[in-house]
């Protein structure tokens, strides 16, 4: 495969350690798009991105998908579900691209960068394919279809200059929470995961341009910021010397956390995701009991708990490992929450690797996690392990595990009744009547009497827990309690000052 072929020749060259940031050029475009996202953050995070390259080249957003002039399908390939469903959605619009033969559709991300001309081939009514390292590209190549170009693919790993989309935060438009990317690619080679081939080698965003950009952010009225990477504690930064063999930080990732905290007081809350357990070192343990703008939550991806699965899965570290870098986190940070990612039917996975996979759940205490069933995905190498875990043991492992993960949470969300908890408020709750947000460990709150919030657009509020929910904590407005006066404490100026 051409790109497979690509990244093999990527990855025998020295890595990138470009300090330089390369921006396209592009020319501006008059148009409405509309992003449809599938898959993660990070696939979310480009979304965003992509919508303010084409915002600063003079497009706007359309309202629905058939007032666009421009349709992009951000796309995922991790599971084959994303998959099927974007073929699905792009299917349903052969009839308005009969209508209107000028309306141009883009799919963009994973699939587009694993595919590539397929794409076109197989999707005959499909304009553009753009991998995730060209949606700079996107308005310049737009205007080229529009001035009658050809169908076009634009698949190359920026590898000499690697492109970070620098956010352009608008003062009172900004969420509480933002996202703010560190670096791309993957160099793990984790036997089920197509990322690698999808994302390129990692490639790191110098520390000075992430600071910078979180200095935006907060200036602009963010307050907690989650740093952004596929294995976001292997952070280098290209701008210093790499740390030598003997070091036993091996990743900067520790410094690049206490620069930030010592850059952008301002900032309330810190957050990362997602950490490869091999890079869980003692320094970034130390940093968690350092710093309070740490977040009191690790989650951090461990997908089974058998030794004999995760050497299959090439994870690169054993079950014990695992256990004795959860411990150490919570040695230097007591009371630190932690959450997972579990695959369940893994090829060759018996009942007793997944009876280890269970007694590890309970071991640590995860106070919550993902759990997906296993499914082949083109290109990786566990193709060829074969997948010999029958759909219906599979559905049935995967429900046990719910259950053992929502008893867990259950039993963690009540043992939090009657504590104070310093939430920062998010927004509204679905329900309108609430205001919701997150602890410092990451619970999710919903806070009653809203009306006595409505001034806090978003904030940090110091709030008493009533009552445990299956996935959440209910706390009332302390001013309608008999028990405490209410108490919105302006933390963040006071640690501002
Ligand atoms: S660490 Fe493994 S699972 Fe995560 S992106 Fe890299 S290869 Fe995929």
């Amino acid at each position: 495969m051409y790109v497979s072929r690509l990244l093999l020749e990527s990855l025998r060259s020295p890595r990138p350690r470009s300090c330089k940031q390369g921006i396209a050029a592009s020319p501006q475009v008059s148009l409405r798009y509309f992003i449809h996202t599938f898959g993660c953050q990070m696939n979310a995070h480009d979304s965003e991105r992509m919508a303010e390259v084409l915002r600063t080249h003079g497009a706007t957003q359309a309202s629905t998908l058939e007032d666009a002039d421009l349709i992009v399908f951000n796309t995922c390939s991790v599971r084959e579900k994303a998959e099927q469903k974007l073929r699905s959605e792009v299917g349903k619009l052969l009839p308005l691209k009969r209508a209107r033969p000028d309306l141009v559709i883009a799919i963009a991300g994973c699939v587009a960068q694993q595919e590539g001309e397929r794409l076109l081939k197989s999707i005959r009514h499909v304009d553009l394919v753009i991998g995730p390292d060209n949606l700079a590209e996107l308005p310049a190549l737009v205007v080229a279809h529009q001035a009658g170009a050809p169908p076009a693919v634009r698949t190359v790993f920026d590898l000499d200059n690697p492109e970070f989309l620098q956010a352009a935060p608008e003062p009172g438009t900004v969420p509480a929470s933002v996202l703010v990317t560190t670096m791309k690619g993957c160099d793990e080679r984790c036997s089920f995961c197509i990322v690698p081939t999808t994302r390129g080698p990692e490639r790191y965003r110098p520390s000075s341009a992430i600071v910078d950009e979180i200095a935006q952010w907060v200036a602009a009225g963010a307050l907690e910021v989650t740093l952004l990477g596929q294995t976001v504690d292997s952070y280098r930064d290209p701008c210093l010397a790499p740390p030598s063999s003997d070091d036993p930080d091996e990743t900067q990732f520790p410094t690049l956390l206490r620069l930030i905290a010592s850059k952008v007081p301002g900032l309330a809350r810190l957050r990362y995701t997602s950490p490869h357990p091999r890079h869980a070192t003692e320094s970034l343990a130390r940093t968690h009991g350092d710093l309070d703008v740490l977040a009191h939550h690790v989650h951090l991806p461990v997908q089974s708990g058998s030794d004999r699965v995760l050497r299959r899965m090439i994870r690169r570290y054993t079950r014990q490992e695992y256990i004795e870098r959860t411990t150490r986190l919570r040695r230097f940070r007591p009371g630190l929450t932690l959450s997972t990612d579990i695959i369940v039917g893994f090829a060759g996975e018996t009942d007793q690797d997944f009876a280890e996979t269970l007694s590890l759940i309970a071991e640590i205490g995860f106070t919550s996690l993902f759990a997906f069933k296993y499914s082949p995905r083109p290109g990786t190498p566990a193709l060829r392990l074969g997948d010999d875990v029958p759909e219906a043991v599979k559905s049935e492992r995967l429900a046990r595990l719910f259950e053992l993960s929502e008893a867990q949470q259950r039993a963690h969300l009540q043992s939090l009744v009657g504590t104070t908890q310093t939430v920062l408020i998010e927004g509204p709750s679905k329900s309108g009547n609430m205001v919701q947000g997150r602890t410092q460990r990451n619970e999710i709150v919903h806070i009653g009497e809203a009306r006595h919030l409505a001034h806090l657009a978003h904030g940090l509020v110091e709030v008493r827990i009533e009552r445990a929910n299956k996935h959440s904590l209910v706390a009332y407005s302390v001013a309608n309690s008999e028990t405490k006066p209410h108490r919105f404490l302006p933390l963040l100026q006071e640690r501002q000052s």
